[in-house]
């Protein structure tokens, strides 16, 4: 396996960065987790347009245009002989003092990861997921925004050890108000009376390039879609409720704090927006 590590592609037993990098001493840092198709990257200009936000938020400049990142990620993927892959781009604050203050570190470390794609069980999706709500609150918008997909992910990592703890496949996230804002890494939808319905992203959630595929999908296909804040009510008594992100594509959830969703299978919309999905992602995108 070949690792992009700043300028050259290395073997991955050479990809190594210094205890001394922010991002392993303090999280300071952004990534990405992109995905390939049969050699089709998707949404890859979104997934740079993030990466790059996230950076410009956090005062952390990207040694490269978004062009040369977009064919270093081409290279990665070409180098490793992937077709479909996962990618992991991160850009770390780099090394510095103990000092936790950025101004110490001179250069950001780059690292993309092109791995073949872990599929997530074909069973997993023909189930669906059973999610539980847990304590832990998504940080506030004013205070850390979760737009900034940063590498300090600890508050989703204590969501995933609540949902883990419950016996849960996925943990529900809600809002300092007790609104739903989405899982540990994935947003979420329900569906009421053939309405598609999922959080504005103010509440607290990162505005997933999923999300944003399946609004769009779900525009094109005829069904009504909307931002709309809601509480654990609304999905406990929903028609269908299921999950998008870029590792999960879109995936069903069954139950949710014990209360069965609907017949307690996966739904119709949910089904036919995953085949749908499943079909664009195998012709759109950069070659
Ligand atoms: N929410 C969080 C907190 C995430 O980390 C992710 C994963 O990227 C998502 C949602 C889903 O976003 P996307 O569809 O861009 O992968």
């Amino acid at each position: 396996q070949w690792i992009y590590l700043n300028d050259r592609l290395v073997k991955k037993e050479e990809a190594v960065v210094s205890v001394f990098d922010h991002g392993f001493l303090y999280g300071d840092g952004v990534f990405e987790g992109i995905r390939a198709y049969s050699g089709n990257i998707f949404k890859l200009d979104e997934h740079l347009d993030r990466l790059y936000d996230s950076a410009q938020s956090i005062m952390m400049t990207i040694p490269y245009t978004k062009e040369e990142m977009s064919s270093i990620i081409v290279d990665t993927i070409r180098q490793n002989e992937l077709d479909s892959a996962y990618i992991r781009v991160v850009v770390s604050r780099g090394p510095g003092n103990l000092g936790l203050d950025p101004a110490s570190c001179s250069r950001p470390n780059v690292i993309i990861i092109a791995e073949a794609l872990a599929l997530f069980p074909e069973e997993l999706y023909q189930r669906g997921l059973r999610m539980g709500s847990v304590a832990t609150r998504r940080n506030r918008p004013d205070v850390l925004s979760p737009q900034v997909k940063s590498l300090n992910y600890l508050n989703n990592i204590l969501v995933k050890l609540e949902a883990n703890q419950a016996g849960v496949d996925e943990a529900l996230m809600l809002n300092d108000e007790g609104y739903v804002t989405e899982g540990s890494a994935d947003n979420i939808f329900i569906v009421k009376n053939g309405r598609i319905i999922t959080p504005p992203v103010y509440l607290g959630a990162l505005e997933g390039i999923t999300r944003n595929a399946i609004i769009d999908l779900a525009d094109e296909l005829g069904y009504s879609v909307a931002e709309t804040p809601f509480t654990r009510h609304d999905v406990y008594t929903a028609d269908e409720v299921f999950l998008t992100g870029t590792a999960v594509e879109v995936i069903a959830v069954i139950d949710v704090d014990g209360r069965k969703i609907a017949d307690g299978r996966p739904g119709h919309i949910t089904g036919h927006l995953l085949s749908e999905f499943r079909r664009v992602t195998h012709t759109d995108g950069v070659k």
